[in-house]
């Protein structure tokens, strides 16, 4: 398995929390950059052989027009057609027919809708500006140009909600029936408007007692409703899970390019630069070999992430040695009720993966 992951960073405003590489979208540098990606693809022209994946994120890429996206798709052409699982992300608010009848075109068959909630306060906090038409009208262009593997991308715990409105986006979501669900806690970066306006006392910090409650509600919503809890903060029905991401859990090779994007291949993890300048003019910022025991505890610790958690199989197949044996602490952590071994696997009790951080620390 090995994926490609494309960035493009911009975006038609910036959201309150957000502290991805990215950039207010400048139609100026649309050209230059599309360009200067199309050259970091081709430099990695012998990597790129049996791609399974390819993730388009970002960033929105849907700010950037039409015949600029159509220019990349040329380029990843045949990567598109021989790769699996072919994902994109989208605003729901710029989407348009014609987009979902090229992406149609290219062989995208997943798209992961940027909707993070329905409720227009937190909309409005967030800084994002989507209404409950858009994503009518988004469902209804994917699906009319046969794209029906979709993503919801949603966020809880934002200031001011509550369990009734939290319930009451999840009401919408099932509303929509996708066939995947993301759902991440609101993490307060620095640097970012929310944890300075958090800082300041405009905006209360959100209660992690209610965030807990709030995340047993999901798990239990979403799965009453058959969605497999598959990782710590995704959700699927029955043959969608995510491929691209799942290969990051399970530290299987990709390639990554464009502004800030990151990769691993052939043993080394690389960086690229965040900004466009230094992107423009070197694509990698810094490159570092990974030692098998690093490896090793990447592999661990990325598995306890998915709730089916790490197979004891493969890891002997890669490593020719029992995790349990790398690992002593592994049977502490079964001692304690935050692993289990079962059917040949080791992962965290699906009550437990809250506690998700006390296991994976152990293993950094
Ligand atoms: S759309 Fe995504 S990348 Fe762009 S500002 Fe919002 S969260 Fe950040």
């Amino acid at each position: 398995m090995r994926g490609l992951y494309i960035h493009i960073p911009f975006c038609k405003t910036i959201c309150s929390y957000c502290d991805f590489p990215k950039r207010l979208a400048d139609s100026k540098l649309f050209e230059i950059y599309s360009n200067r990606l199309i050259e970091e693809i081709k430099s990695y022209k012998n990597e790129l052989k049996d791609i399974t994946s390819v993730y388009i994120g970002g960033g929105t890429p849907n700010v950037l027009p039409l015949e600029i996206l159509k220019k990349i798709f040329d380029e990843i052409k045949p990567y598109l057609d021989n790769s699996i699982e072919n994902s994109i992300e989208l605003n729901p608010e710029l989407i348009t027919d014609e987009l979902c009848h090229l992406l149609n075109e290219y062989k995208f068959n997943r798209v992961s809708l940027g909707i993070q909630s329905f409720d227009p306060n937190s909309i409005k906090l967030l800084n994002r500006h989507h209404n409950l038409l858009d994503i009518k009208n988004a469902f209804n262009y994917l699906r009319g140009n046969n794209i029906t593997n979709i993503n919801c991308d949603m966020m809880f715990g934002m200031p001011k909600t509550d369990l009734t409105s939290l319930k009451r986006d999840i009401e919408y979501i099932l509303s929509f029936n996708p066939t995947h669900i993301s759902y991440y806690s609101l993490i307060i970066e620095e640097h970012t408007k929310l944890c300075l306006d958090i800082k300041n006392k405009k905006i209360e910090e959100p209660d992690d007692d209610l965030e807990a409650d709030m995340y047993e509600y999901i798990n239990q919503e979403l799965r009453k409703n058959g969605y497999k809890h598959y990782e710590v903060s995704n959700y699927a029905l029955d043959g969608y899970e995510s491929i691209h991401n799942k290969l990051y859990w399970q530290e299987e090779e990709y390639i990554g390019v464009g502004l800030g994007a990151s990769g691993f291949i052939n043993g080394y993890r690389y960086l690229n630069n965040l900004g466009i300048d230094s992107y423009l003019n070197e694509f990698i910022r810094e490159k570092n070999e990974i030692s098998i025991d690093e490896e090793k505890k990447e592999f661990m610790m990325l598995g306890l992430r998915m709730l089916d958690g790490v197979s004891i199989d493969s890891y002997v197949k890669r490593y020719k040695i029992d995790p349990t044996i790398d690992f002593p602490v592994i049977s502490d952590l079964v001692s304690r009720g935050l692993l289990i071994i079962e059917n040949n696997r080791i992962k965290i009790p699906e009550e437990k993966i809250f506690l998700g951080n006390m296991v994976w620390r152990c293993f950094v």
